[in-house]
């Protein structure tokens, strides 16, 4: 017994290099939530969440089980533009609450390099912007969040009330619940420009060198021409850039809109942006992308120490401006590999790194490079140091590629490195307990067994990295398919629902 065939669709991965079938269901109301979990739970089948789609991997995958697509539910609830405390619906996007707020006076206080991620894959993610090292992870600046559990109840969740699970949940992975509702505190800001500076590095001594001596700017990020062997490897540009004081800017009015955030439509006057990814793809290839990189750096050598105005959004959306880039990495598709490495390792490492993907024949074609502090979350990927995002092509040689990964996970893993499953396609078992520790690990799983006895909510990645295969679930339905009889709705006090104690089923999310 299965949901209607019409619910069947292919779910990709952002970066295309993985696929599954899941019955997916895009609710609008948080009653279609519950109906579809009691499908789901109806018909034995595990339920995946997804947001905005946004992730590189399998974090939101779920193959033949369930999809929840929350997209669809993103109003903003509340806005105080005195406080700046936003109240957003889990499938509100990015883009639509910058754009809600900024006229106020505010903006998000963390953002990623895309704005089409969702709140509740931002908080599930606990992502990080270009001004990690002093703003943390968006999860620092959540007041409270609504979460409904495989028992249909919803928790309310702060640092004060149900504190577990908003430290866990936070960076979970949707492993826990659906995250319904978000409470934000937002960044108040005095213009819609920052101020940026953009410096040439000639290597990575320099690249740490600038990135020291500009410890407080309000975003740094680094572009780094990862092709570069030899002396001058690790060469790129740094931008800096500072949000306007309040009263530095004369006309604010005038920058604090979203029309004067946007960009225009084309390329050079002529060129569709969302053309742009046709021109990008006659460059795929390592010799061609070598010599872009090379004019790039060399392009760049003429801005060095200049300062320019730039649109807030438009500095932390650079990735947005040619939309569907990643189709220039069709048919193969790409991955992200984006190790945190502390501070004193990080300049070793990421040589190491870059040196061995180019010796093994996979030079990555895109890398950037930003700042981290640690934060409080359970299953945190930052470290008091440095990442590096690296993006290969995926091509005919994706076998040659894993290998690389999984030596590249050696080396960071050996210098005390972490990894950020929203980027991951790659990563095993073994790696993932030795960079969070055992202790982390049985914790987080403790806790999804007392939330989620039965393992309602599983994705790729968790099957991928936690295991949790032989859920109570899945049994359920080989009895189903049996009896041919479905089970009650979950939340209607079923016997098997109530009587069972959560800690005393070993079945539930265990290592297959
Ligand atoms: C071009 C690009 C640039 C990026 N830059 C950055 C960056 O700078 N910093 C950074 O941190 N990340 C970055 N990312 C990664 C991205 O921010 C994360 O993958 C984020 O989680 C995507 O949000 P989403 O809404 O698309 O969620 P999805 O990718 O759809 O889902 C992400 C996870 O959240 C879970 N989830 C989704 N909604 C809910 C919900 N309501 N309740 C519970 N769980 C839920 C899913 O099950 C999944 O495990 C980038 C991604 C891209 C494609």
């Amino acid at each position: 017994m299965n949901p209607p065939a019409a619910r069947l669709e292919r779910v990709e991965a952002w970066g295309m290099s993985s696929a599954s079938v899941s019955y997916v269901y895009r609710p609008t109301t948080f009653s279609g939530i519950l109906d579809a979990l009691e499908t789901a739970r109806a018909y034995g089948l595990p339920v995946g969440m997804k947001g905005g789609g946004n992730s590189y991997g399998d974090a939101f995958q779920n193959s033949e089980g369930v999809l929840l697509d929350l997209s669809r539910m993103d109003r903003v609830l509340s806005f105080d533009p005195h406080t700046g405390v936003v109240r957003g619906e889990a499938g509100l996007t990015i883009r639509d609450l910058w754009r809600h707020v900024i006229d106020d006076g505010w903006w998000p206080p963390v953002v990623s390099g895309t704005s089409h991620v969702t709140l509740g894959g931002a908080l599930s993610a606990n992502i990080h912007g270009k001004n990690n090292y002093h703003a943390g992870p968006i999860g620092d600046h959540v007041r409270r969040f609504d979460i409904l559990l495989a028992s249909g109840e919803t928790r309310t969740c702060s640092r004060s009330e149900n504190s577990e699970t908003f430290y866990a949940a936070i960076g979970g992975f949707g492993l826990l619940g659906v995250i319904t509702a978000v409470d934000l505190q937002l960044k108040r800001v005095f213009s819609g420009l920052l101020e940026v500076q953009a410096f040439s590095v000639a290597d990575w001594h320099e690249v740490f060198a600038t990135f020291d001596t500009n410890r407080r700017a309000d975003y740094i990020v680094a572009w780094i021409d990862c092709m570069k062997a030899g002396r001058g490897a690790g060469h790129g540009l740094i931008h800096a850039a500072n949000h306007r004081k309040r009263g530095d800017d004369p006309h604010p009015e005038e920058s604090l809109n979203s029309r004067a955030q946007g960009q225009p439509d084309t390329v050079l006057g002529w060129l569709p942006r969302s053309q742009m990814y046709k021109i990008m793809r006659r460059f795929m290839g390592a010799r061609r992308m070598a010599l872009i990189n090379a004019a790039k750096f060399k392009a760049g050598k003429r801005e060095h120490e200049t300062r320019k105005m730039q649109p807030i959004a438009e500095f932390n959306f650079l990735l947005d401006s040619a939309p569907n880039w990643k189709w220039a990495y069709k048919p193969g598709g790409l991955i992200q590999y984006q190790p945190f490495v502390p501070q004193e390792n990080a300049r070793r490492v990421f040589d190491e790194i870059t040196a061995l993907s180019r010796d093994r024949r996979h030079p990555p074609y895109l890398g950037v490079m930003k700042r981290h502090r640690p934060d409080p979350f359970l299953l945190s990927h930052a470290v008091d140091g440095y990442s590096l995002a690296l993006d290969y092509p995926i091509g005919r040689s994706r076998e040659s590629l894993w290998d690389l990964c999984h030596a590249m996970d050696e080396i960071v893993l050996n210098a005390g490195g972490r990894f950020y499953f929203a980027k991951d396609s790659t990563l095993d078992r073994a790696a993932v307990r030795r960079f969070l520790g055992e202790g982390t690990v049985q914790q987080f799983l403790d806790l999804k067994r007392r939330l989620d006895p039965e393992s309602l909510f599983q994705t790729e990645l968790s099957k991928r990295l936690f295991g949790g295969l032989r859920s109570k679930l899945a049994r359920q339905r080989m009895e189903t398919q049996e009896n041919t009889r479905l089970p009650r709705p979950f939340w209607a006090k079923s016997p098997t629902a109530t009587t069972e104690s959560p800690e005393n089923d070993v079945s539930s999310f265990q290592e297959d």
